[in-house]
């Protein structure tokens, strides 16, 4: 399988090439030239695989150049730290399906995806005897993730800057109790954007980009999004052999829009008629709502919610499906990104027949999420976070008669305790993995947010030649 850029101006690589691109040189995301299609039988011949065997049937097909028993390892170990056998099991509440993706070591859906990217990184830098300095800035989740999946793996160093006192107490600890070596947690005396603008800063150094090999670990690289594509057709597989063959339809709680551009993706793999539609759901940041509804893409002031990992007007990944949009056309898409880029916002109105054979989408209000998680826990008992509470809401909101529907689950609700206590009226208990937190070492370096100081302090620190 070859991939391409949106925007047209590289030649196509294949699939370890984009995993160590992230972001096109071209300034566009990597795509497959074609999506592979996968006929019914062999869709039936997968029922009963194991979640690792299925996610090598799926990911086999978009990569013809890592050696089968190589990548059926990666797959095996990348999912080891699971704490359930299924991976990502679903939970049945009367006519809803919640698919639970934070049985990773982070307790959230990242972990699926960023387990996987890190042995991937550990393994192509041994192949290719290099090395890797990875640099990114966090508000909460991801940094977590990227660094449970790189901690402890050779060739590989990573920097994460996060606001200093602005992230949960919970995922502070997440990160600063990882003390191996190659992590360096660096708290910066500023805000999310501050730290942001420094990494984009130091990235934008080219020759020290270079000389330290810097890597991103942000959601635009297709890795992440293969990796989560599995989890679609494992949940339709499910769906298919206990609902008599009835098409799925997905509710996905919607930011940088990675997570439902894999359902999009699986939807296109599968026969015809497995996925029904994927309903977008978002918090008050709603321009991909708007997109899906009106046609109108649009930036809006970014509004800090009780799912703030939602919290995010520009899509990072929505360039991907803007591509299949306009008609596959990279001169499409460029005119469109410097309009965008430009004007702060995308009028699709022509495209909205096409977007609606896919998607629906609704926006989710404050009150409806802490409704929506107290009604959950008093009607079946089960304890939703924020995030999937955004989703369920939708979902029940979109809800078609005879259509099943698979919500996914994006974080544990421990990691928001304070909304979730406010809903159900009760202390949560603190799953084992995280009450453990609490009594490790911590280490973490606490910095102005000053670009050079912190540059000299990467660069003391990074692997180099
Ligand atoms: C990252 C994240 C999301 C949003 O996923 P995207 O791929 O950015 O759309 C939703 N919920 C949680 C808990 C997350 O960490």
């Amino acid at each position: 399988m070859q991939y391409i850029s949106t925007r047209g101006g590289i030649t196509a690589v294949p699939f370890t090439e984009t995993v160590k691109m992230g972001l096109a040189t071209d300034g566009g995301l990597l795509l497959p030239r074609t999506i592979p299609r996968v006929d019914r039988s062999t869709f039936e011949s997968w029922q009963g695989l194991s979640y690792q065997d299925l996610a090598f049937e799926v990911m086999a097909r978009f990569i013809d150049d890592i050696p089968v028993s190589d990548l059926k390892a990666l797959i095996k170990r990348s999912y080891e730290p699971f704490d359930h056998p299924d991976i990502a099991p679903l939970v049945h509440l009367d006519g809803l399906h919640i698919l639970e993706l934070f049985h990773g070591p982070t307790l959230a859906f990242k972990d699926i995806a960023l387990q996987f990217l890190g042995n991937l990184f550990e393994y192509l830098l041994r192949r290719d005897d290099s090395f890797m300095n990875i640099i990114g800035a966090t508000s909460g989740d991801t940094g977590s993730a990227a660094i449970y999946g790189v901690r402890g793996k050779e060739r590989l160093n990573i920097f994460i800057l996060h606001p200093h006192g602005r992230v949960s107490p919970i995922q502070e600890r997440q990160m600063t109790s990882v003390t191996d070596a190659n992590v360096f947690n660096i708290a910066i005396q500023g805000t999310f954007d501050d730290g942001q603008s420094i990494v984009k800063d130091i990235f934008g150094d080219v020759a020290f980009k270079g000389r330290y090999h810097l890597g991103a670990i942000n959601s635009i690289n297709w890795a992440r999004i293969l990796a989560q594509v599995v989890y679609y057709v494992a949940s339709c597989l499910h769906i298919t052999s206990h609902e008599n063959d009835r098409a799925t339809t997905f509710a996905v709680p919607t930011g940088n829009f990675g997570d439902i551009f894999a359902g999009y993706i699986a939807k296109k793999m599968l026969p015809e008629g497995c996925i029904s539609k994927l309903v977008l759901a978002t918090n008050a940041n709603d321009i991909l709502a708007r997109m899906i509804n009106q046609g109108d893409y649009s930036l809006g002031p970014v509004i800090a919610t009780s799912s703030p990992s939602m919290d995010i007007q520009a899509a990072s990944n929505f360039e991907r499906y803007l591509y299949y949009l306009l008609d596959s056309s990279p001169q499409h898409v460029v005119a469109a990104m410097a309009r965008f880029k430009e004007q702060g916002s995308l009028q699709l109105e022509d495209c909205l027949g096409h977007i609606r054979r896919d998607f629906v989408a609704v926006s989710v209000t404050e009150e409806e999420v802490l409704q929506t998680i107290t009604e959950c826990y008093r009607n079946h008992g089960y304890i939703l976070d924020p995030h999937t509470a955004v989703g369920v809401r939708a979902a029940l909101q979109q809800r078609a008669q005879g259509i099943p529907t698979v919500c996914l689950a994006t974080a544990h609700p421990a990691k928001f305790a304070a909304t979730v206590e406010q809903a159900i009226g009760r202390p949560l208990d603190l799953p084992a993995s995280l009450a453990a937190l609490l009594d490790l070492p911590t280490r973490c370096e606490i910095m102005a947010a000053d670009r050079q100081q912190i540059q000299t302090y990467i660069a003391n620190h990074a692997l180099h030649r």
